[in-house]
C-alpha cells in the first residue's frame, strides 16, 4: 500500500502517474479538507473533487478543477435573484456533486462513507479518505481586511493579497478519520504530493495525531517539491511560503518537511540545492518533477516508490 498526502491540481496530477504504475486498490489517498466550505448550502470539498475528477478523467483541462463541458444555467438563475450570491461558481454538471454529498450528510452519513461513493461513481480504483470528519475551515490574515475565509481569498480575491498568517479554524477538535492512521501505519511508503505545503499539507500534518504518524515513518516518507527554481508552478505556494517567513525554495520546502519525512524530491533545475536540502536534514533525490503529460507523471511516481 502506498499512502499519499494530497492536495488539489498538483496531488491529481501525482496520483493520476502513480496509478499507472501501481494497482490502483495499493493505492489511498488522504485528502486536505481544510479548504472545504458550504456555499449556497451545499457542502463543497474541492480538493477532494479536483482528485476525483482528474483521476476520472473528467476535469477540465484549462483549470486544472471542475468538470469539462459544463454549462452555466443554474448559476445564471440564481444571478437573476442576487447577483452577489454567485462568486463561487458550481457549474451544471458539477452541482450534482455537492447536491449528492450535502443531502448524504443531512441523511447522517460521514464524509468518508460520501466520498467513497463519489469515487464509486466515477470508477476511481484507488482509496480517497478525507483527513478528518470534523469541519475544519483554513482562514487567512491579509493585509486590509483582517481574517478571511480561504475560497474568499484564493476565488474571490484571486489569492492576489499579502497573507500574515494562516490559521486551521477547528483543527484542536478533529481527529483522523477513519481507516487515516491505519493507511499511514501500514503504508510501504508514504508519499507528501507536491502540493501547497501550508495550505494544502499544511492542515492534513495539523490534524491532531497525523504530525506523530507521519514522523514515526519518517525514513518511509518521500516529499516532492512544488516549489521549482524558486516559484510555485501555478497557485500562492511560493508568495505564502515568503510572506509566512519561510524561503521559497526547495531548501525552505526540506525546511517544513524534515521532521516528518526522510526524504524530498526536488526538480533537475534546482540540482545544485542538493547539498543545501540534505544540510536540512533530508535525503534528497534530483529528478524531473514537472508533470507536464501522463508520461511524466508515471515516471515521477516510479522515482518517489525507488
Ligand atoms: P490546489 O489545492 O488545487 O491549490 O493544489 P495543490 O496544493 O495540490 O497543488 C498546488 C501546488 O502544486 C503548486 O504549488 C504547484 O507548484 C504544484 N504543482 C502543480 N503541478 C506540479 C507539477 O507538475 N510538478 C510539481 N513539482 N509541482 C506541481
Ligand atoms: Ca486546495
Amino acid at each position: 500500500m502506498i499512502t499519499v498526502l494530497a492536495g488539489g491540481v498538483g496531488a491529481a496530477r501525482y496520483l493520476a502517474g502513480l496509478l499507472q504504475v501501481v494497482p490502483p486498490a495499493d493505492v489511498t489517498a488522504v485528502v486536505n479538507t481544510g479548504d472545504d466550505t458550504t456555499m449556497h448550502g451545499l457542502r463543497i470539498c474541492p480538493d477532494l473533487d479536483t482528485v476525483t475528477y482528474t483521476l476520472a478523467g473528467a476535469v477540465n483541462g484549462e483549470t486544472g478543477w471542475g468538470l469539462t463541458g459544463e454549462t452555466w444555467q443554474a448559476m445564471e438563475s440564481l444571478r437573476a435573484y442576487d447577483a452577489g450570491r454567485a462568486g463561487f461558481n458550481l457549474g451544471d454538471r458539477e452541482l450534482g456533486t455537492p447536491l449528492f454529498r450535502t443531502g448524504r450528510l443531512a441523511e447522517g452519513a460521514s464524509l468518508a462513507e460520501v466520498t467513497e461513493q463519489i469515487a464509486a461513481r466515477w470508477g476511481l480504483g484507488l482509496r480517497l479518505l478525507p483527513m478528518t470528519e470534523a469541519e475544519v475551515a483554513t482562514r487567512v490574515t491579509v493585509a486590509d481586511d483582517g481574517e478571511i475565509g480561504f475560497q474568499d481569498y484564493f476565488v474571490g480575491r484571486h489569492h492576489s493579497v499579502a497573507v500574515s498568517a494562516v490559521r486551521f479554524a477547528g483543527i484542536e477538535a478533529a481527529t483522523p478519520s477513519a481507516g487515516v492512521l491505519d493507511a499511514i501505519a501500514s503504508a510501504a511508503k508514504v508519499v507528501i504530493a507536491p502540493s501547497n505545503p501550508i495550505v494544502s499539507i499544511g492542515p492534513v500534518l495539523a490534524v491532531p495525531g497525523l504530525r506523530a504518524a507521519i514522523a514515526a515513518r519518517r525514513d518511509d516518507v518521500v516529499a516532492i517539491s512544488p516549489i521549482i527554481a524558486g516559484a510555485a508552478l501555478k497557485g500562492p505556494a511560493d508568495r505564502l511560503l515568503t510572506e509566512l517567513g519561510h524561503e521559497s525554495s526547495v531548501v525552505g520546502v526540506a525546511r517544513i518537511y524534515a521532521e516528518v519525512a526522510g526524504t524530498l524530491v526536488i526538480d533537475t533545475a534546482d540540482a545544485d540545492l542538493a547539498g543545501a536540502v540534505e544540510a536540512a536534514g533530508m535525503r534528497c533525490v534530483v529528478a524531473p518533477t514537472i508533470m507536464s503529460g501522463p508520461a511524466e507523471a508515471a515516471a515521477l511516481a516510479k522515482v518517489t516508490l525507488s
